[in-house]
């Protein structure tokens, strides 16, 4: 089959490699779409430690069952199904409580097993959430990781939030905000077609500025700070700001991973008893939320904001992402429509 694979830092590549064969519990589908995630360009870039080359990425899709591994009912032959692509251990503490995203053990399609830039791609029937329409589909892991922060920053109605990074993480937590009620949300990125959609979205304010320059502007609107602060970046920068610009007692979730190590002020984590929370993935409970979310139908990815390319086209997506100036919140890849 055909496959996009990470060869080395900064290089994409088609290849032909074997079609994979469905273990027990597992299947095979035929993918349909595949979304390009920030941590995917990450591990292009050479920065995300979990990735190492070569690697068939692509965490994010939905494809029709063709194939069943022994145990699992034909029945899911020929259906259309996004996946979760995080296997947890099933036995530990995590597992148990439902959460799977802190498993130590835990396996990510995309990462420890192949993934879905490819013509077909295997996993565990567990894993499935039927869905109705295949683009759509494919946005439920991005839109899952931007609905755990926003449950985990614990807004509700009337508050006020700052959503740091307008990529795919940011501009759907801005969505989801918005969906749930809260209209006062301020949006930052550097990328002004992404803040325009962020706009669009819901964020009443946007600043294209960084820094200390940001702080400022923020401060003369926001003398308090706001009573949260998402940030889906991730970068030394982002979280200074997220600190220097909560409330006293409001909540910070770092989402984004950018930096590994960041220096913040601890000191006004302290005197202002701020609570900093991080956010990793998702839960299988804020994965069911998402997908049904989608299948209410509150993202429309036929007012733009989606692009679909075809496999073939990987180097150029991955290097377009990996600036600051592409017009999509999101790229898709598919190995043929
Ligand atoms: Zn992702
Ligand atoms: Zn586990």
């Amino acid at each position: 089959m055909r496959a996009l694979v990470w060869t080395a830092v900064g290089r994409m590549e088609i290849k032909d490699v074997p079609k994979p064969i469905p273990q027990p519990g597992w299947v095979v589908m035929r993918v349909k779409y595949t979304g390009v995630c920030g941590s995917d360009i990450g591990g292009f870039l050479g920065k995300n430690e979990l990735r190492r080359p070569p690697l068939i990425m692509g965490h994010e899709f939905t494809g029709i069952v063709e194939e069943a591994g022994p145990g699992v009912p034909k029945e899911y032959i020929g259906r259309l199904f996004t996946v979760n692509p995080i296997i947890g251990c099933g036995h530990c503490r995590y597992c148990r409580s439902g959460l799977k995203n802190l498993c130590v053990m835990r396996k990510i399609i995309g990462i420890d097993y192949p993934g879905a830039y490819a013509e077909y791609v295997a996993v565990p029937v567990d894993n499935l959430y039927p869905v109705s329409d295949p683009v759509k589909g494919a946005l439920a892991e991005p839109l899952a990781t931007s609905l755990r922060a926003v449950r985990l920053s614990g807004v509700s109605l009337g508050d006020s939030v700052l959503v740091i990074g307008a990529g795919p993480v940011g501009s759907l937590a801005i969505k989801l905000l918005n969906i749930g009620g809260i209209k006062d949300i301020t949006a930052i990125d550097i990328n002004a077609n992404r803040l325009e959609w962020a706009r669009r979205w819901g964020a009443s304010k946007t600043l294209s500025t960084t820094g200390e320059e940001a702080l400022k502007t923020i401060r003369e609107l926001y003398p308090e700070g706001f009573d949260a602060v998402i940030d889906a970046v991730g970068s030394t920068d982002t979280r200074r700001l997220a600190i220097n610009t909560v409330r006293r007692g409001g909540r910070v979730v770092f989402v984004g991973l950018h930096d590994n190590e960041t220096s913040i002020p601890g000191n006004l984590i302290v005197r202002g008893e701020i609570e900093i929370k991080g956010s990793f993935s998702y839960t299988d409970e804020d994965f069911r939320r998402a997908v049904n979310i989608i299948e209410s139908g509150l993202l429309d990815p036929r007012e733009g904001w989606v692009d679909i390319r075809p496999l073939e086209k990987g180097q150029e997506t991955f290097t377009e992402l990996a600036g600051t100036e592409t017009k999509y919140v999101k790229i898709m890849l598919t190995p043929g429509e």
